[in-house]
């Protein structure tokens, strides 16, 4: 197992669920942490308990992923002793509606697709170089089970989710012969502000997607993410699905 003590983690998504909590996890261990969202008063919030806590080291990013040129300018401008970025955890994602594809919303797709693919991408264009150059450092995208099954009404979603592990996939290829890590950690259903975001605050609905599935928490993927990014330097987690016990 590798220490982390001391490396940099960029976390996109900082602000709630699966991101959250790797943030804490990697506090624990050691690390310093570039934590990014949109909303910034959630990351303040983050940031001041991990320094109370851990003693963590955080610098705020408060960035749409969306926006190429704002992720470009926020890389480019972070100072010396944050700029070289050991793990990117390219965990920013959302799902809306769950509607048939000849129904569905233009608004919600292009926010799925602007976000899980196009923002994934724009902060792996940018953070990798560096990785490349220092001849260290490790992606870890986070797909989903709906980028290896599409269910009925994913549509969309699940799209993007195939998108990004097939992204994973070539990152790796690309990068082979370097010893830059590429890990795609694809979760079954994990119960964070993420159905409520996909039904627009619509909390019964969301409640409704958990019914007779004890969900993953956001912990138990931070787990398999420290896990993956605390091996030995040659050992590559190309891919890991994790599943509730009773999501089939
Ligand atoms: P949450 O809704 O709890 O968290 C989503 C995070 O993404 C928030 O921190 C949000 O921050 C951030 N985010 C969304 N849009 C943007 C944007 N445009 N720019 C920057 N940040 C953004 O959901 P989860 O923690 O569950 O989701 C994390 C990842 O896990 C996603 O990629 C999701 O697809 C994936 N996943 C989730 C599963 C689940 O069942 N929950 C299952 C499988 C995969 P803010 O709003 O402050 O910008």
């Amino acid at each position: 197992m590798i220490s982390l003590q001391n490396q940099i983690i960029l976390i996109t998504g900082a602000s709630s669920g699966i991101g959250t909590a790797c943030a804490k996890v990697f506090a624990g261990a050691g690390a310093r942490l570039i934590l990014a969202a949109r909303r910034l008063e959630r990351l303040q919030e983050l940031a001041a308990n991990l320094r109370g806590e851990f003693g963590t080291e955080t610098y705020l990013l408060q960035l749409d992923v969306r926006d190429r040129l704002a992720v470009e300018s926020a890389i480019s401008s972070l100072p010396n002793a944050w700029s070289e970025i050991d793990i990117l955890i390219n965990n920013a994602g959302l799902s809306r509606g769950l509607d048939k594809l000849h129904e569905g919303s233009f608004t919600d797709w292009e926010e799925m697709i602007d976000t899980n693919i196009k923002g994934l991408l724009y902060l792996t264009r940018y953070v990798v170089p560096g990785m490349v150059k220092r001849d260290r450092g490790h992606v870890v995208n986070i797909g989903s089970i709906a980028g290896h099954q599409t269910y009925p009404n994913g549509n969309v979603y699940c799209g993007t989710k195939a998108a990004v592990r097939a992204i994973s996939e070539g990152l790796k290829q690309d990068l082979l012969g370097t010893p830059v890590r590429v890990t795609s950690v694809d979760p079954g259903m994990v119960e964070t502000e993420f159905s409520d975001v996909r039904f627009h605050g619509d909390s019964d609905r969301a409640k409704k997607v958990y019914q007779g599935v004890q969900p993953l928490t956001p912990e138990d993927v931070a787990d398999v993410i420290f896990f993956c990014t605390t091996r030995s330097p040659h050992v590559n987690i190309n891919e890991v699905v994790l599943m509730p016990v009773d999501q089939a």
